[in-house]
């Protein structure tokens, strides 16, 4: 299990030093581990001049997965567009071929009280969001601004998907399901597009191989109301990259905190990044006050999908869960008058829950 370990800036270091410590007390345990760091982002620029420095690109095709943790700080801001910290994430999303962005928003009993919606509403929230990561209308050419006949400047983008772009994602999406609740939902907006109108016969043609898993569309409208309507009627939810983008952020508010949310980015042979959704916190950067746990969950679902060990990944949530059920919060999860345990505190109690 070769894993290539990114850091990043702000809080990454941090976070993802919990996670090593996770990893570490797995390999005590039996697992055969490798690890080895390499910067990103702003660190990138820092040590080679570059948000993806050649090594680390070749670190990470060479691990069999990536854990990342954030990447960004107001030192960077002042940077050319290409050398930006994002930068390195979008090049390595590329150079990975990271099409399938796998984003649960699971509500842990104990923190019922954060989600923005009512209790009753989200109480066993489980849902995953698949979107496709590498195509849709952030990509698609011809893009660009122009002076149109009427002499006025305008601004174009080109929403555009392949047939065997919209099977490999719409197979993700069935094969998540059947790996869960059985229901899969794709978003698309066919009343008007003829991206989504192809996009829904494939994916329709596609549920015969999977007499297994019941399939509905709606429309990326109506989904974005759903979802905060009465969002437990979701099991999986598959769509493109900009429905995708908004919908799954619309989604995290449900599960509470920002620091509770993993995600995994696949490639076709289940090579994965895992990260967490947020950013690097430059706010509170240093103070050991992040929340390392949606770091800690993404190596769930890494055991999960690129090592295909369901078992450890179980593992690894029921020692979250457990830490939350002994009353651990940090700031981000504390309601007020609750007592807050730092970055360090939060992993060390995992570790100890891991057992
Ligand atoms: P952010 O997600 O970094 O922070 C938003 C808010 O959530 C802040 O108040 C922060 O303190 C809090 N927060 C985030 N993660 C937390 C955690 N683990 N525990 C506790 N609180 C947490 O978003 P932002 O402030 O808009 O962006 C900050 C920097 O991060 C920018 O440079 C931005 O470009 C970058 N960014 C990077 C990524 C990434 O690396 N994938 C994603 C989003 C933003």
């Amino acid at each position: 299990m070769k894993i290539a370990i990114l850091p990043g800036d702000g809080i990454g270091p941090e976070i993802v030093g919990e996670a090593v410590k996770v990893l570490a007390s797995l390999r005590r345990a039996g697992l055969p581990i490798e690890t080895e760091t390499a910067p990103i982002g702003g660190a990138g620029y820092d040590a080679a001049k570059h948000p993806l420095p050649d090594a680390t690109l070749e670190l990470a095709q060479a691990a069999d997965a990536v854990v990342l943790g954030a990447v960004g700080g107001p030192k960077y801001d002042t940077l050319p567009r290409a050398l930006r910290p994002e930068q390195g994430i979008l090049r390595i999303r590329k150079a990975l071929g990271l099409f399938a962005n796998l984003r649960p928003a699971l509500l842990y009993p104990e923190l019922a009280a954060s989600s923005a919606l009512k209790p009753e509403l989200v109480a066993g929230l489980d849902l995953m969001i698949i979107r496709e990561l590498t195509g849709d209308i952030y990509f698609g050419e011809p893009r660009g601004r122009r002076r149109n006949a009427a002499g006025e400047d305008e601004g174009y983008d080109t929403m555009r998907y392949a047939v065997s772009e919209i099977r490999r994602i719409a197979r993700v999406g069935f094969e998540t399901a059947k790996k869960r609740g059985r229901k899969l939902t794709s978003v698309d907006k066919a009343n008007v597009l003829d991206t989504s109108i192809l996009w829904r016969e494939v994916v329709s043609a596609m549920a015969q191989d999977y007499p297994e898993v019941a399939l509905s569309h709606m429309y990326v409208d109506n989904a974005a109301m759903q979802l905060v309507r009465n969002p437990k009627q979701f099991d999986v939810i598959v769509t493109g990259n900009l429905f995708g983008d908004i919908l799954s952020d619309e989604a995290s508010m449900l599960a509470g905190s920002i620091g509770m949310l993993p995600s995994a980015s696949l490639d076709a042979n289940q090579k994965g990044l895992y990260e967490p959704i947020h950013g690097s916190a430059p706010d509170i950067a240093g103070q050991d006050k992040a929340n390392p746990l949606a770091t800690i969950l993404s190596l769930a679902m890494m055991f999960r999908y690129t090592f295909a060990r369901a078992d450890v990944a179980g593992r690894i949530e029921a020692a979250v869960r457990a830490v939350l059920a002994q009353g651990l919060r940090t700031a981000d999860i504390a309601l007020p008058g609750e007592r807050a345990v730092g970055t360090r505190a939060m992993g060390d109690a995992v570790v100890a829950a891991l057992g």
